[in-house]
């Protein structure tokens, strides 16, 4: 069974950390070029791109380095068996999106105070020891917890990756939350009878409940996706929701039926890998909500995936 010790968990978490960290680096590189050596050519990028020097002899570039800790990432899950059973064989996840999935899936990474080990805070940019008050530097070299996690329920899943429809103000779009039965948007300082739902973004003053890191490699497995040719499962799947928008949404425009098929796809995939997830564990699958209500609403189970028998409740 899933069985990874501490010091798999805490490599694993390095190196996909490295990985957005340098990827982070590489766009920074690209958007500098632009605005500071807008009319140098392309071999301004040999930071990216490698270095060839006679004297000195040839240095690989930042992208080089990307795709090899991508294929040390690969060399760590084994570990995982949602990998090794699954993901491998999805085409299209590689080790990243595999590896940064299994973090955000299994594991909360707490930062805690070396000197009690009492959890940290985050105050005014500051790391603040909630029990004895020390104030702890970042930079990185913050001291974590390993703590499981549990999703209940595929919904519970998807909101944590920022998939989610939340309600939001007709008039100023901002979004509304629900207070004695009635939803009330604190800028239009009135109640808001019929909110439009759709995918919330990070709002200044208000704490999230989900990750934006979540959303964007959800929106990555999407992208790898929508490139491979209809042979490929979720392809397929893709086509066919966008195929149906012609006929539920035939005013919308072609970038919306898309999105509304992309999304509908990466949700597919991310209900998925919790089912896989839960049946590994050997935990209970519970239906979701709209198969128990309409019992015509078939099931789609996970693709690539020969699986046990799933113990449905
Ligand atoms: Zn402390
Ligand atoms: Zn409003």
């Amino acid at each position: 069974m899933m069985n990874p010790t501490d010091l798999e968990i805490r490599d694993l978490n390095y190196m996909v950390r490295s990985y957005d960290g340098l990827n982070k680096l590489i766009v920074q590189v690209q958007l500098r070029k632009h605005s500071l050596l807008p009319e140098r050519p392309m071999d301004s990028l040999q930071i990216l791109y490698g270095y060839k020097s006679q004297k000195e002899g040839n240095y690989q570039g930042l992208i080089a380095l990307k795709h090899k800790l991508n294929s040390d990432i690969g060399k760590l899950l084994d570990a995982w068996p949602i990998w090794s059973n699954w993901l491998a064989m999805v085409p299209g996840i590689g080790p990243y999106i595999g590896g940064k999935h299994i973090i955000m899936h299994y594991y909360r990474m707490t930062a805690i105070c070396p000197d009690c080990g009492g959890e940290l805070e985050k105050k005014e940019g500051a790391f603040i020891c909630s029990s004895c008050g020390k104030n702890v530097k970042g930079d990185g070299n913050l001291t974590y917890r390993i703590d499981r996690r549990d999703w209940r329920q595929a919904s519970s899943w998807w909101h944590y990756m920022g998939l989610h429809n939340a309600p939001h103000c007709r008039t100023c779009g901002r979004r509304v939350t629900k207070e004695n039965g009635l939803f009330m948007c604190d800028k239009c300082k009135k109640p808001e009878p019929d909110p439009v739902y759709r995918k919330p973004k990070k709002q200044k003053g208000m704490q999230a409940d989900w990750s934006s890191q979540g959303r964007a490699i959800a929106y990555q497995v999407g992208q790898a996706f929508i490139k491979k040719n209809n042979g490929h499962l979720y392809r397929a799947y893709y086509d066919k929701r966008r195929a149906m928008r012609d006929k539920t949404h035939p005013d919308a425009s072609k970038a919306h039926k898309m999105n509304m098929a992309l999304n509908e796809t990466i949700k597919l995939f991310e209900s998925h890998f919790w089912m896989v997830a839960r049946e590994l564990e050997g935990l209970p699958v519970p239906l979701p909500r709209i198969c128990e209500m309409d019992p015509n609403h078939k099931l789609i189970t996970p693709y690539y995936w020969e699986g046990i028998e799933p113990v449905i409740t």
